[in-house]
């Protein structure tokens, strides 16, 4: 028999073990026991300070996130090929059952899919693979990768896409994103009956949030009459709010988004009824604050903004901004009107957001009653005891009085 490549060990200390112990993929560096020391994105056996053996892991020497969890039982380097492309294949049957009215989701969702630091999302015929952590960026993960996925996608294009932010935290080399097979990185997607241009490294990149796509449909569920979209990007909530809806506002800072969502319209035309839009480039605080003081009306609002709170110690500055913007959006709901509002930010629990909204309500002397609290789609699985999967609330209400 060859012999195997050697697999260092790595010990981690008693928080460590717990941590993985309690069904956590990650240990920190400062949890590891000096020298910790192996190659960039190596596999890596995890032991405890007693040499009690916690499974394997993959190793970044970089970042802070030393160790991401695999497997409970120690495997080899020659194991791992096979172990990812049963991973990949489970990923993939698993959105087969979960998946319904899209040619467009997230097939592999890092820890939650236990391919932790590896991102893949399919929008029609082209693949988007992301690789956050050096061992995914390992020339022998990277095939095995896309191998597999061309395995499962035949008739797909891939891209790499990569975030310059995430691969100086790991301290990658610098590289742009690529195509990596196939002839194309644009397309045209479809969700819930709507269409969406995707470019995928073109001057305009486009691309959309996924975790959102059943939240669009059961929006729709419920918005009527006179609708405002706030944060609309490139259009999501807006493209399914105006098959509903009479009339559509929709709202976003960035000029290129809203190039994107009036393309996005216009491939909507046609085909469906699709309600007027009438899309605005403006800071959604002052417009909301001047729309108030103008006392305009709508029978549905959506707040989607971007993650308020990136860290923990933003917390509560994050809960006066979602409050604001609650609150002003409460008070311009007419009787009977539904409220969308969502928070992506991971360190805003559930239950604080409700808290939020309760207090935004009672502030505003409105009667609220839920219709749905929901979160991300089921293709962003989550791993129970990584609450780093779960980040997205969507709760839909409706103004009684
Ligand atoms: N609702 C969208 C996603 C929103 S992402 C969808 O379903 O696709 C957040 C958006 O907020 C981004 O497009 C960003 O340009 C926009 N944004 C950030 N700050 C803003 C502000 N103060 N006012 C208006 N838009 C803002």
């Amino acid at each position: 028999m060859a012999d195997s490549i050697p697999v260092p060990a790595i010990i981690v200390n008693h928080r460590g073990a717990a941590r993985l112990r309690g069904g956590h993929l990650w240990v920190y560096r400062s949890d590891l026991v000096p020298p910790a020391e192996a190659p960039a994105g190596a596999l890596v056996h995890v032991r405890d300070e007693r040499g009690r053996r916690l499974g394997s892991a993959l190793y970044s020497s970089a970042s802070e996130i030393a160790i991401r969890l695999l497997s409970r039982e120690e495997i080899t380097e020659e194991q791992l090929p096979l172990l990812l492309r049963e991973r990949i294949a489970s990923a993939v049957q698993f959105r087969q059952h979960v998946v319904r009215d899209t040619d467009s989701y997230r097939v592999i969702f890092s820890e939650a899919d236990l391919l932790p630091g590896l991102i893949l999302d399919k929008y029609n015929d082209v693949l988007s693979m992301q690789a956050l952590t050096q061992a995914f960026d390992r020339e022998d993960l990277r095939q095995i990768v896309l191998d597999s996925t061309s395995d499962h996608f035949p008739d797909c294009n891939v891209i790499e896409r990569v975030d310059p932010h995430i691969r100086e935290l790991e301290r990658l080399p610098r590289r742009a994103s690529q195509l990596v097979h196939g002839d194309r990185s644009s397309t045209i997607f479809t969700m819930n009956g709507v269409r969406f241009h995707f470019d995928g490294l073109g001057g305009q990149k486009t691309g959309a949030f996924l975790d959102q796509r059943e939240n669009y449909a059961a929006a729709a569920l419920y918005a009527h009459g006179e609708a405002l979209d706030c944060f609309t990007y490139q259009g999501g909530f807006a493209l399914h709010l105006a098959r509903v809806c009479a009339q559509v506002t929709a709202v976003d800072s960035s000029r290129p988004a809203l190039e994107v969502a009036e393309r996005n319209e216009q491939l909507n035309r046609g085909e469906h009824r699709c309600g007027e839009i009438e899309w605005i480039e403006a800071n959604a605080f002052d417009l909301l604050k001047d729309y108030a003081t103008a006392e305009r009306q709508y029978d549905t609002i959506v707040l989607d903004p971007p993650a308020f709170a990136k860290t923990k110690r933003t917390v509560t500055t994050a809960l006066r901004g979602y409050k604001e913007l609650n609150l002003r959006a409460l008070k311009m709901l007419r009787p009977g009107g539904v409220l969308v509002t969502c928070s992506c930010s991971f360190h805003v629990s559930e239950a604080e957001f409700l808290k939020m909204l309760g207090s935004a309500a009672a502030d505003a002397g409105r009667r609220v009653r839920i219709l749905a609290n929901r979160s991300q789609a089921q293709d962003h699985p989550v791993l129970l005891n990584v609450p780093e999967t779960t980040y997205l609330k969507c709760i839909i209400a409706n103004v009684i009085t």
